[in-house]
């Protein structure tokens, strides 16, 4: 579908000016420089020629067969011009300028406008308001945007909405020394997709690494399906901007308040399989990494190195992510005690000492790649003035090639006096990076994402002894009677009907009945105001606590009712559950993908850790294994210093149990079962609510 877009034959460029520094220029000026294998058709009503090329009054006078039109126009005269290029039968017309929906109502309606017109002629429209795309394929040579990074042919892909962003990815991609190939800024997007590019690149076979920049997802159930379909057959590497906001949000003390889209977008890339960034710089030295290098087994790294310190840094980080230095085997150590020098250490990492030669380095190189302990060999090389480095690098590019294991390299050296070394390892294809962390992250980058490659989420497990009409029926009845909460009897009965186990409990609607409903749960009890207007009962006086005899609750009760003016005051009588651990489950509905379940420490830790995480419904058992071992506080769960642990079991029971009720009956919109206390034994929920 995008083909012509990407591949264009010709490119005519509407607005083209002979001022040097403007677009109508640039992008004329980019497609010669970039040595464009098709006619180039400047239109402009007043020039003969721009940039030397011949020019065209207007489109209807250029030859036909266009395929992409660049628009470097004012907004208002946009429409027309998509009208003319439909008539002209071009396919594909890249908006560069703005003046659309980004400024508001005036410039939507001119979108909406030109958009119909161009779907009538079947025309494509990438933008508006962007810089374009390119491709570096070099029977292509496609340079239609107005930035300045000419890249070298390579396999890695950038997409992104954002030109600023993926302009500067490009930069950093170039600056390594890195080729890219195809690159698309599409702005406003309001045609052309990000999705629908991705699923392009994942099918163009040139590219075999996606890099993509968002920060926020318009059309998340779109997404989700293309971002599976996508990452099965390539890696997509993604950064999701806006971190800070997440911690903010995380403040809040109900789920509505802790969840919001951003980590739904988090919880996509890892429901989809791609891995995802936080750091443009690591995001752009780990795609190096894909672009040349094959995906690792697991994570256990071999390390050689000239000189000590960095291997140090770079451990440190391998070991922060989960990574592992096994031993060299015992036929590594004996071949490398005979082939380096006696005062190198032959241990992991291995040191082969600042004078060593191309031989111990290819000897290293060769036993880590055979040894089966590892998955991956990881080089430190300093270049001292005093060995053939030249010759070191040949040994790296010749192990290289023959693809046993990813090698990912730290070179460090001077570019300008080793030019011939740094070329070397360039041309043999080695990712090599400056600095030992930046090198070390973009290894662990591979090894993250042969953990997303081998992780298997199964299928979730649908529980048979629920009650599902029981449950809808309450649901809808509140519903209809125009309710946005349910009320205390009706979450309890609908928790029930899940087998989610909630405190023993009586709804009374007077003190006295209270205090009679206290005798038969047994005390001692909590009493606790039940009303659609009361949110927060503690925060209003609605929450009495250990009550011990009948007196204490119609006290309790009575004093709620003095202090809480509601026409609809009921009081929940409920089983005094205290000494187990708070914790935290919730539900939320996001557009498009379902719900959000989330689970954390509760009570003062939601204020204060903020200690919770999330998971896309439906939650498979092994996601709620993951959910409960992804908190920070998870020590607590299996109990620290002579505490006793809680039963995980039943928490990743009701999770699951949570999952398929709110999958069953979307119509939840919020559900938060906090504190949720769990025992050794057993975990009882003692506060619910569920919004519609
Ligand atoms: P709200 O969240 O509306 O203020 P809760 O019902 O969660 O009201 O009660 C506030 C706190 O009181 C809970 O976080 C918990 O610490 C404690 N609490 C409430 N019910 C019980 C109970 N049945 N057993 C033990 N502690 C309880
Ligand atoms: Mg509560």
């Amino acid at each position: 579908m995008l083909d012509s877009l990407f591949n264009p034959k010709s490119v005519a460029i509407i607005g083209a000016s002979t001022k040097d520094l403007s677009i109508g220029n640039r992008v004329i000026k980019n497609l010669v420089d970039f040595d464009f294998k098709g006619p180039v058709y400047p239109i402009n009503p007043k020039a003969d020629e721009v940039r030397g090329i011949k020019a065209y009054k207007s489109i209807m006078d250029c030859p036909d067969g266009i395929d992409v039109v660049h628009m470097v126009i004012p907004a208002k005269f946009v429409p027309q011009a998509v009208d003319d290029c439909g008539k002209k039968g071009v396919k594909n017309i890249i908006i560069n300028s703005g003046g659309f929906s980004e400024i508001g109502p005036e410039g939507e309606a001119i979108e909406k406008d030109f958009l119909e017109r161009a779907k009538k002629y079947g025309i494509r429209m990438f933008g508006p308001n962007c810089q374009g795309i390119i491709n570096s394929d070099p029977d292509i040579r496609a340079y239609c945007n107005f930035t300045f990074t000419k890249p070298e042919p390579g396999a890695i892909s950038i997409v992104a909405l954002s030109g600023g962003v993926a302009e500067v990815i490009h930069q950093g991609f170039a600056q390594m020394g890195v080729g890219t190939r195809i690159y698309a800024s599409n702005g406003n997007a309001c045609d052309i997709t990000i999705p629908e590019i991705i699923r392009y690149l994942g099918d163009d076979e040139g590219t075999r690494v996606i890099v993509t920049y968002v920060e926020g997802l318009r059309d998340p159930e779109t997404f989700m399906q293309v971002a599976k379909e996508v990452a099965a057959k390539k890696p997509v590497l993604a950064m999701k901007a806006g971190r800070t906001k997440e911690g903010a949000k995380a403040a809040a003390s109900h789920t509505g308040g802790l969840a919001k889209e951003d980590i739904a977008t988090d919880l996509i890339f890892k429901k989809a399989g791609i891995l995802m960034f936080h750091d443009e710089g690591e995001l752009i030295q780990a795609a190096a990494a894909f672009a040349s290098q094959s995906i690792p087994k697991g994570g256990r790294i071999g390390i050689i190195t000239n000189t000590g310190g960095p291997a140090v840094i770079a451990t440190d980080i391998f070991v922060g992510a989960g990574c592992t230095l096994p031993p060299l085997s015992d036929k590594t150590k004996t071949f490398l005690k005979e082939k380096l020098y006696p005062e190198a250490s032959i241990n992991n990492p291995v040191d082969v000492l600042a004078t060593a030669n191309a031989g111990h380095y290819r000897a290293c190189l060769d036993a880590m790649m055979d040894d089966d302990s590892f998955d991956c060999v990881f080089v430190n090389f300093v270049t001292p003035f005093f060995v053939d480095t030249d010759s070191i690098a040949k040994e790296i590019v010749e192990v290289n090639a023959q693809g046993k294991k990813p090698i990912v390299c730290n070179l460090m050296t001077d570019p300008n006096e080793w030019t011939e070394t740094v070329r070397i390892l360039r041309e043999g294809n080695v990712p090599f990076f400056p600095l030992p962390s930046e090198a070390a992250r973009a290894m662990t980058g591979l090894v993250r994402y042969s953990r997303v490659v081998s992780r298997d989420i199964g299928e979730p497990k649908q529980f048979t002894d629920v009650d599902k009409t029981k449950a809808l029926g309450i649901i809808e009845n509140a519903k209809s009677a125009g309710k946005e909460f349910l009320s205390a009897e009706d979450v309890y009965d609908v928790l029930a009907a899940y087998q989610i186990p909630v405190a023993a409990w009586k709804i009374t609607a007077s003190a006295d009945e209270a205090a009679k409903a206290a005798e038969e749960i047994g005390f001692p009890v909590v009493v606790k105001a039940d009303a659609e207007s009361v949110v927060h009962k503690s925060d209003m006086g609605g929450v009495a606590i250990n009550l011990e005899d009948a007196d204490a609750v119609k006290s309790a009760a009575e004093t709620m009712g003095r202090k809480i003016d509601a026409a609809d005051l009921k009081f929940l009588v409920q089983k005094f559950m205290p000494g187990g651990l708070e914790i935290i489950l919730g539900a939320k509905a996001e557009e498009g993908l379902g719900h959000m379940i989330m689970f954390g420490l509760g009570g003062i830790y939601v204020e204060i850790m903020k200690d919770v995480v999330f998971n896309l419904t439906p939650v498979t058992p092994f996601e709620a294994e993951e959910m409960l071992s992804s908190i920070k506080g998870k020590e607590l769960l299996d109990g620290v210093r002579g505490q006793k642990g809680v039963d995980k079991a039943s928490i990743m029971d009701s999770i699951k149990r949570l999952s398929q009720l709110v999958s069953d009956i979307p119509m939840i919109q919020e559900m938060d079962l906090n504190p949720v206390m769990a025992f050794e034994d057993k975990i009882v929920i003692v506060d619910a609510r569920i919004g519609l």
